[in-house]
């Protein structure tokens, strides 16, 4: 039998992907994030969970990042609910979603207009993200 692999995401990931262009707190991090990107690019399955998730992995294991952070998981709450508005889908822990072109080009569009980013104020990435958004995501390393 073959099991389908899974990526497991945080809410809030479903939109830093899209502005992803190379750059995070360290360089494990970076480089656990292009293997994520990669593998997304290719069409592999998203599961949502509540908490540190495979992008987070490099760091998470410190406890005093932010990623376990109260502040990081009203951000996922927020992110949630407009992913799942736009999408007409849950977006709950154990919900599985595939990021297609379609999908993902109707997340970017949603994303530059500001209708998707209730979870961004106050983020350290905020003003590069809306950037790379501004210019039509040149660089964007996740490419579905
Ligand atoms: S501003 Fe922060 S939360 Fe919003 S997409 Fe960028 S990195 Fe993610």
């Amino acid at each position: 039998m073959t099991i389908a692999k899974t990526i497991a995401l945080r809410p809030h990931h479903l939109l830093c992907l899209l502005t992803y262009v190379g750059k995070g707190y360290s360089p494990a991090f970076v480089a656990g994030y292009d293997r994520i990107v990669a593998r997304l690019s290719a069409g592999e399955e998203i599961e949502i969970i509540s908490g540190p998730d495979d992008i987070c992995a490099p760091i998470a294991c410190d406890l005093t990042e932010h990623c376990h952070g109260t502040s990081v998981i009203s951000r996922d709450a927020r992110a949630a609910q407009d992913v799942a508005q736009l999408l007409g889908t849950e977006i709950t822990p154990g919900a599985r979603l595939t990021l297609t072109p379609e999908i993902t080009a109707a997340l970017r569009a949603a994303f530059a207009t500001g209708e998707i980013r209730s979870a961004c104020p106050g983020c350290e990435w905020e003003a590069l993200c809306t950037e790379v958004a501004k210019d039509g995501f040149p660089g964007g390393r996740f490419r579905p």
